[in-house]
């Protein structure tokens, strides 16, 4: 894919560090509101569920899926007991349907059996269950336990390159980056505003940038 030159590094600060607050507050006034594009209804369980489901899935199928899943199997005790084959069937439109159907019974077990059914509330317990990696883990402490991280998903791994706070592609290396120059308090928000924006202009293909509002 052709390398993409951001029109808004003109007008941007040169330093990372100004770079990264300048960005925070403009996509504030863009995205008044922050949110999780996951639509979990307040329940730590389904966010931990559907954040695996969207491995190389999109949020909107994610979010279409988890309709039937939830009410087929509503919390953790229900997945844990049921038949692999019928987690595998309800996933299967997400993709990868082996893989995280396992991984979704798997910690569902250890749920039950270690935290009474809840969603346990450190990053190091969340690091430790099946098929939950940093990202993850970074998501929910931000959006459920209230301790803000950088979750480093493709828009943040791509929109944090073109505008060269990092040059790095993987995210445990985007991820230490990012966390020395967006304000701990502002990683979650900050990261969820960036998957609005890397959605509605700065676009793998296609970038929107003679609409872009950080160009003006
Ligand atoms: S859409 Fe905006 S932020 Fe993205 S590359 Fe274009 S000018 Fe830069």
């Amino acid at each position: 894919m052709k390398e993409v030159v951001c029109a808004a590094l003109k007008v941007l600060p040169r330093g990372k560090k100004a770079r990264a607050q300048a960005l925070g507050a403009a996509l504030k006034s863009v995205y008044p509101e922050a949110f999780c594009a996951l639509e979990y209804e307040a329940d730590p369980f389904r966010l931990l569920v559907m954040a695996r489901l969207s491995a190389q899935c999109t949020d909107k199928r994610v979010n279409q899926v988890s309709k039937a899943l939830f009410s087929a199997l509503p919390d953790a005790a229900s997945f844990a007991a049921a038949p692999l084959e019928q987690i595998e069937a309800l996933v299967k439109p997400c993709g990868l349907y082996h893989t995280k159907a396992k991984s979704i019974q798997d910690f569902s077990r250890i749920l039950v059996e270690r935290y009474g059914g809840e969603v346990p509330r450190t990053k190091e317990e969340l690091l430790a269950l099946p098929g939950v990696g940093e990202k993850i883990a970074n998501l929910m402490m931000g959006d459920v336990f209230g301790d803000p991280h950088i979750v480093a998903d493709t828009h943040c791994i791509r929109l944090s390159g073109r505008w060269r706070l990092t040059d790095r592609r993987d995210p445990a290396r985007v991820t230490r980056d990012l966390e020395q120059i967006v304000p701990k308090e502002e990683q979650s928000d900050f990261c969820h505003r960036v998957v609005s924006f890397g959605r509605d202009f700065c676009r793998a293909q296609n970038p929107d940038c003679a609409a872009c509002p950080l160009t003006k």
